[in-house]
C-alpha cells in the first residue's frame, strides 16, 4: 500500500469552541474531519478532509443490519511549548488493521491513516483544551455502506475521523469509582470479537452497564464468558490489581481487549521495579486476596479515562472496599507519568509519544 496525498476543503464558517471547565465526554465536535472512501475497483481511495457534517447513506447500508465496523479511541495533547503530541497513535492504526481483519474490513495504508489524522489536528489545533485533565479525543471509525441485505462482508466502506475536546471520562476525574462484577450477562467469548474494537461488543455491554448504573455502580466488570469464573475486564478499560507485592492483571486470552494503555503501565511498572504478572485470575481468588487483607489496589486502564481507580467493587452479597475506597499510590503515580508523558510535561524514555509537525495548507 502506498501514502495518499490528502486533499483538503476548508470550513467557512467556525464553530463557537465550548469553555473548557464545561467539557463532557464526546459531546462536541470540532470544524473538520478526515473521510476516505473504499471500493473493490479503487481500494482506499480519495482520502480527504472536509467540514465537519452529516454523512448521506443508503438506509441498506450493511452497516445499519449486521453492524460490521469497527473504531479506535486516542488523544492529542498541546504541550506547554505548543506542540501538539500524539500518544503512540501507531499502536492505535495497527490496532485498527487487527479490528479490520477480525471484521472483514479492508486492511487500510497505516501511512496514510497517520498523516490524515495529522492533517486533520493540525487544521483544528485551536480545538485542543489545555485545562487539567482535557483533552482533543481522537475517534477514528469504518462502517460498511453497501447497499445490500445479505450477510457477507461490505464491498464499500467509509473511515472517517472525528474529534472532541474532552473534559474527564468519569464526573469523579480521578477519584475511585465504584464497579459491581456481573455475574450473569457476558460481553465477549473467545474465539467472537472481543479482541477487535467492534461496535457490537458495546452494543453487547449496555444491558449489564444499565443495571450496574441503576443500582450506583459506574461500570461493571466482567467475567469471562464460558465458566463466569475468571477476571476479563472492565467496560472500556483493562484492569489491574496489587496484591501483596505483586501487579496482576488478566493475561490476554482471545476475549479481552489489548489496551494501549494496558501495554504501557505494564512497561512502567516493570521499569520502576515492580513485578507485574499477566495470569488467569478468579473472582473468588480475588475475594480471598480481599480477606486476607492483601488486595491492596485496583484500577482500570484506558484511553478515556487513562487510569481510573477502584474504590469498591461489588460481587455478589460482598463489597469489597480497596485502599479504604481512596486512590492508591500505584494510580497515582501511573496517572501523573503517564498523562505527564501525554502532555510533554515528563521525560518520555520508550518514544511514545509523536509530535505533528507543522503542516503548510
Ligand atoms: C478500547 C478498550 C480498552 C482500552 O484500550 P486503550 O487502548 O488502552 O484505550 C479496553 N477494553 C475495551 C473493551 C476497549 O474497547
Amino acid at each position: 500500500m502506498t501514502k495518499q496525498t490528502i486533499s483538503v476543503q476548508l470550513s467557512t464558517t467556525k464553530k463557537q469552541k465550548p469553555q473548557t471547565d464545561q467539557l463532557e465526554f464526546g459531546r462536541i465536535f470540532t470544524d473538520h474531519m478526515f473521510i476516505m472512501d473504499y471500493s473493490v475497483e479503487r481500494g482506499w481511495h480519495d482520502p480527504k478532509i472536509v467540514p465537519y457534517q452529516p454523512i448521506e447513506m443508503d438506509p441498506a447500508a450493511m452497516v445499519y443490519h449486521y453492524g460490521q465496523s469497527v473504531f479506535e479511541g486516542l488523544k492529542a495533547y498541546l504541550s506547554k511549548e505548543g506542540k501538539v503530541l500524539l500518544f503512540r497513535p501507531k499502536k492505535n492504526i495497527e490496532r485498527l488493521n487487527q479490528s479490520n481483519n477480525r471484521l472483514c474490513i479492508p486492511q487500510v495504508d497505516p501511512d496514510t491513516v497517520l498523516e490524515g489524522l495529522k492533517t486533520l489536528i493540525q487544521i483544528d489545533k485551536e480545538w485542543i483544551p489545555t485545562a487539567e485533565g482535557t483533552s482533543l479525543y481522537i475517534r477514528p471509525f469504518i462502517i460498511s455502506t453497501e447497499p445490500f441485505l445479505g450477510v457477507a462482508p461490505s464491498k464499500m466502506y467509509k473511515l472517517l475521523i472525528i474529534l472532541s475536546p474532552v473534559g474527564s471520562y468519569y464526573k469523579e476525574g480521578i477519584h475511585p469509582v465504584k464497579i459491581a462484577v456481573e455475574s450473569e450477562f457476558v460481553r465477549a467469548v473467545a474465539g467472537g470479537t472481543g479482541t477487535a474494537k467492534t461496535a457490537g461488543n458495546y452494543a453487547a455491554s449496555l444491558k449489564a452497564q444499565e443495571v450496574a448504573e441503576s443500582l450506583g455502580f459506574s461500570q461493571v466488570l466482567w467475567l469471562d464468558g464460558v465458566e463466569r469464573k475468571y477476571i476479563e475486564e472492565v467496560g472500556s478499560m483493562n484492569i489491574f490489581f496489587k496484591i501483596n507485592d505483586e501487579i496482576v492483571t488478566p493475561a490476554l486470552n482471545g476475549s479481552i481487549l489489548e489496551g494501549i494503555t494496558r501495554n504501557s503501565v505494564i512497561y512502567l511498572l516493570r521499569q520502576w521495579g515492580y513485578s507485574v504478572i499477566e495470569k488467569k485470575i478468579s473472582i473468588e481468588e480475588l475475594f480471598a486476596a480481599y480477606e486476607a487483607g492483601q488486595l491492596e489496589e485496583a484500577f482500570g486502564t484506558g484511553t478515556a479515562a487513562v487510569i481510573s481507580p477502584i474504590g469498591e467493587l461489588m460481587w455478589k452479597e460482598h463489597h469489597l472496599v480497596i485502599n479504604n475506597g481512596q486512590t492508591g499510590k500505584i494510580a497515582k503515580q501511573l496517572y501523573e507519568t503517564i498523562t505527564g508523558i501525554q502532555k510533554g510535561a515528563i521525560q518520555d524514555s520508550f518514544d511514545w509519544t509523536i509530535e505533528v509537525d507543522s503542516i503548510r495548507l
